[in-house]
């Protein structure tokens, strides 16, 4: 059977959604202060999280009917949930750019499996090469083995490795140089992210924003950029502004969404670890795929390995169709923009981990 040419999805602002971030649990082995509260999260019950199955059929619907063409696996910490491997290798045939972020402490055991499965790219988090604020950051005491991941990253071929860096006033802004050498050190790219209000505990203010000129003002002041200063402005598709090292080892980026946003590029949606597809990272509004998924299925007997039951409604021939109904109406609603800052800003009830960064 020919297959029918994918129709791009443009949303009312025309720009063209092509990139899916799945987050593929709520669960996480670190508990980042700003990211989870230290105690107290609510774990989503396991029947409610997405099979595999169903991630891959969301995932490949996106693919083969609207042209998507990167996919990245996210969470809380998505190498925290058991058959990762098994995952990727149901995506990696979809043919789409495939990456992963992750805290990085379980790549010692799994990157080369991960990229024996299909996977290109991935980002560590590193807030810090301190390993009293590394664990003050995390509440985990793992910063060995984070940097063990990023060389096991590097040893098994992701390529690129990215480190992501959330830098916050007051708490890792003085280790902003540093962590740019780490990543010259080892050819990564270091990623420096303005921290944003998505914190669990509520506590994030805009004076813990440390703007991105700032940051690549502490980077050039170290290690000369091409093209610095100039003021943040405009950019492609791609969240990070990136400048290149004037000795030509790489280049650093930064990601901008509190002073600079780059609403007006945004070709990305997400799909919650539970099948909530949302159109922003601030959406107020979500849309339930998994009532769609489960829609004439029996209620899952998710089996032993979280993968599904194999007579699921999966196999339904209108589910695609639903699917994609459901994927093309929601991104209808795409806003302009978030208001972070703003008087109008709503914040969404769910933090970070809970949607998938
Ligand atoms: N657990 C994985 C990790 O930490 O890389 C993946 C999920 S995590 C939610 C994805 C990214 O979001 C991480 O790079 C993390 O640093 C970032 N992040 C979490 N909370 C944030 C916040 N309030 N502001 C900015 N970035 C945040
Ligand atoms: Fe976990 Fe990532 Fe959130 Fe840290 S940022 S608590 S590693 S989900």
């Amino acid at each position: 059977m020919r297959r029918a040419v994918p129709i791009p999805l443009i949303d009312p602002f025309d720009r063209r959604v092509k990139d899916l971030r799945i987050s593929i649990t709520d669960r996480c082995n670190f508990r980042c202060t700003y990211c989870m509260p230290a105690e107290g999260m609510k774990w989503l019950p396991r029947d409610e999280v997405l099979t595999y199955e169903e991630i891959a059929r969301i995932a490949r619907v996106c693919v083969e009917r609207f042209g998507f063409e990167a996919i990245r696996l996210t969470g809380g910490e998505p190498l925290v949930r058991s058959h990762i491997v098994r995952l990727v290798e149901l995506l990696a045939p979809l043919g789409a750019d495939l990456a992963l972020t992750t805290n990085g402490v379980k790549l010692p055991e799994l990157a080369h499996d991960l990229v024996a499965a299909g996977l290109q790219r991935i980002n560590v988090s590193l807030d810090s090469l301190r390993r009293e604020r590394f664990l003050a950051l995390t509440r985990r005491d793992e910063l060995d083995r984070v940097i063990a991941g990023i060389d096991a990253a590097l040893d098994a071929g992701l390529a690129p490795v990215k480190l992501n860096t959330v830098v916050i006033r007051g708490v890792n802004d003085d280790e902003v140089a540093e962590l740019a050498g780490f990543g010259r050190d080892r050819g990564i790219g270091v990623r420096f992210i303005e921290f944003m209000p998505l914190d669990a505990d509520g506590q994030w203010s805009t004076n813990q924003v440390v703007p991105a000129e700032e940051i690549l003002e502490r980077v050039h002041a170290e290690y000369p950029l091409v093209g610095w200063p100039r003021r943040l402005e405009g950019h492609g598709v791609e969240p990070a502004q990136r400048f290149a090292y004037a000795d030509g080892r790489g280049d650093v980026g930064v990601i901008a969404s509190v002073t600079e946003p780059f609403c007006e590029s945004c070709d990305r949606v997400r799909v919650t670890a539970e099948g909530r597809f949302r159109t922003c990272l601030f959406a107020v509004e979500e849309f339930d795929l998994r009532a769609i998924l489960r829609s004439g299925a029996a209620p899952d007997d998710l089996g032993p390995d979280g993968l599904g039951p194999a007579d699921s409604g999966l196999a339904a021939p209108d589910l695609d169709d639903r699917l994609a109904d459901a994927i093309a109406a929601a991104v209808g609603t795409k806003w302009a923009g978030h208001s972070i800052g703003a008087a109008d800003f709503v914040r969404p009830d769910r933090s970070m981990s809970q949607i998938g960064g």
